[in-house]
């Protein structure tokens, strides 16, 4: 029977597949006494789970993207080494049989004993493996659920015709997916800022999110239609709905190809003037997209992916190479390098995710604070990679004076050690902050006193301004980027960095969202940084923008607070 679920779209276009299900990323442990006769068969169902994932970490291994960190394939050895150790493979099952009871029962007590085993040991390498075992254990444990964990179907034309339905995954978890072409990703948890609808958008393909129940309803292998610009998804369609999406799925496939010829026209708008439109990525592998995207720049490269998906941290080298290359294949155009915004929904430690307000937490600038030794190797990573190309430095989730302070005074202190060792950098690489605190957009002298120029995270900026977790999508409705005191805020930023002189950009989703691009033009935006696929429909808008016609009525929507009479002018805007 046909089903539709609404859910919020985060990246446009129509993808028809069939559904392939992602199992859920936290699990709840039963606990259920099981009769003598039933032991072996208790036994087995372990065993089975224990092959399940073994065959899921050979394939994933024999998959692993070109443009995976290297790390990566030790990462899966050193998982398959845990996973084939006895104390995880053989001793849950004396359990079962000792204990009478479920194999996950007997699973977790074998995890939980491991753990506190780890606790005591003194070598730090060692005790790091703990989230290793806490990895492997879960991928067990959601096999044993009747859930195996995500194995890539097989590479090909097949991908193309899946659309991957998950409950909730991380941005670790999809970022992987970019090895893939699947046809969608939808999922049942998540906001349209989250980290991880950013990445799927990145993907190039339809993509919803909170989606609520859709890993419950739907079924594998089912039909399913994502109108990713509706924010909908139909299961199992009849077939007159069928034919009319894939007559709109053509439609938007031609609509964008023409679109592609935009490519090398500069973003200019009627009246002459000029826009930049940088791209966002977060691997270096990402920029061939931006290329093919017409981005004259990257305006936000998001490191901390570099750290994700991996037992340990790159050093020095790795990272200087990722940004190396980076900047080498932009060839002499502006590339904005941010320093790692780790934490909230980006950890390398799982058991940090258990913070109560990770958002509110130890990330980004303040985490970067508290190691100095690992903040100081990614600025030499980056001051080294400063000689190949036009590097920007950009600092993210600033608040007051001191950590402005604290992060330059580590950058002089990375420049000084490279002195020492004699390594040579461009001593003048520009130096700039993220406006995604309200306190620091309120009070913004305190950024552009210290630094060269600005970046406003709207994504962040918009969750703390609205109080609303941008992961959390019983929440994700009451993201408003039109809310008047958002558009006030903006206003203030563009105005007082242009008053001062300092040059300032939107990289948040805000930025890509071709129904903002008039507005933002009109409060006083000139450099945008999105997903390279926003990129030819921002330019489009752009090109057909007449900003002295523009820039006064955007001005007057500053001053409207009634959320109908908003919408209607920004139609009017984009009439
Ligand atoms: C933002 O907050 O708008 C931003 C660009 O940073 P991120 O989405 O990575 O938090
Ligand atoms: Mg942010």
């Amino acid at each position: 029977m046909s089903l539709t679920i609404h859910g919020i779209g985060v990246s446009g276009g129509i993808a028809i597949g069939h559904a392939h299900l992602v199992s859920h990323t936290k699990l709840e442990v039963a606990h259920y006494d099981i009769p003598a006769e039933q032991v072996a068969d208790e036994s087995a169902r372990f065993d089975a789970a224990v092959k399940t994932v073994r065959d899921e970490l050979e394939q994933l291994r024999g998959t692993v993207p070109a443009g995976a960190p290297a790390e990566f394939g030790a990462f899966i050895d050193l998982h398959l080494m845990i996973l084939a150790d006895s104390t995880l493979s053989v001793v849950p099952r004396t359990i079962i049989r000792s204990e009478f009871c479920n194999a996950e029962w007997a699973l977790k007590i074998q995890t939980d004993e491991l753990l506190q085993q780890f606790d005591t040991i003194e070598d730090s390498y060692l005790r790091e493996r703990r989230t290793d075992v806490i990895q492997v254990a879960q991928r067990v444990m959601k096999a044993l659920s009747g859930q195996p964990g995500y194995a890539p179907p097989p590479a090909g034309d097949s991908e193309r015709n899946l659309v991957l339905v998950a409950h909730d995954l991380s941005p670790a978890d999809v970022v992987l997916f970019k090895q893939h072409q699947f046809a969608s990703f939808v999922t049942d948890l998540g906001g349209v800022t989250s980290h991880t609808a950013i990445v799927a958008r990145s993907l190039n393909i339809p993509c919803i999110v909170a989606l609520h129940h859709a890993r419950q309803l739907v079924r594998e292998n089912e039909i399913i239609i994502v109108d990713g610009t509706q924010g909908v998804i139909i299961v199992d369609p009849d077939a007159q709905v069928l034919a009319e999406y894939q007559l709109l799925q053509r439609e938007f496939g031609l609509e964008r190809q023409k679109l592609r010829r935009l490519r090398d026209t500069p973003a200019r708008t009627l009246d002459g003037i000029d826009v930049e439109l940088h791209a966002n990525i977060e691997l270096p592998g990402d920029v061939a997209l931006a290329l093919d995207g017409g981005a004259t720049g990257i305006g936000l490269f998001r490191t901390e992916f570099l750290f994700l998906n991996r037992p340990d941290l790159p050093d020095e080298d790795e990272q200087f190479e990722a940004y190396r290359q980076v900047l080498e294949e932009m060839d002499g155009r502006p590339v904005t390098i941010r320093t790692y915004d780790l934490g909230a929904d980006k950890q390398i430690d799982d058991s940090a995710r258990l913070a109560t307000n990770p958002a509110l937490g130890l990330r980004a600038i303040r985490l970067c604070l508290t190691e100095p030794k690992r903040f100081i190797t990614q600025l030499r990573a980056m001051l080294r990679a400063s000689l190949h190309g036009k590097l920007k430095i950009l600092i993210p989730m600033l608040m007051n004076a001191s950590e402005v302070d604290q992060a330059l005074q580590l950058l002089e202190q990375a420049k000084r050690s490279l002195d020492d060792d004699g390594i040579t950098y461009d001593r003048n690489v520009p130096v700039g902050g993220m406006v995604e605190i309200p306190a620091a957009a309120l009070a913004l002298g305190l950024l552009t006193k210290r630094l060269d120029f600005l970046s406003v995270g709207t994504n962040d900026l918009i969750q703390y301004m609205l109080a609303i977790d941008r992961t959390d999508d019983t929440v994700a409705h009451l993201y408003d980027p039109l809310h008047p005191a958002v558009l006030m805020v903006l206003g203030h930023i563009f105005r007082t960095a242009g008053k001062v002189g300092i040059p300032v950009s939107v990289c948040g989703e805000m930025a890509g969202d071709v129904a903002l691009t008039r507005l933002l033009l009109g409060l006083g935006l000139r450099r945008f940084s999105m997903h390279s696929a926003h990129l030819p429909d921002v330019k489009q808008r752009v090109l057909k923008t007449h900003l002295a016609e523009t820039a006064p009525f955007a001005r007057r929507m500053l001053r409207a607070t009634d959320p109908g009479r908003l919408h209607l002018m920004l139609d009017k805007l984009n009439a």
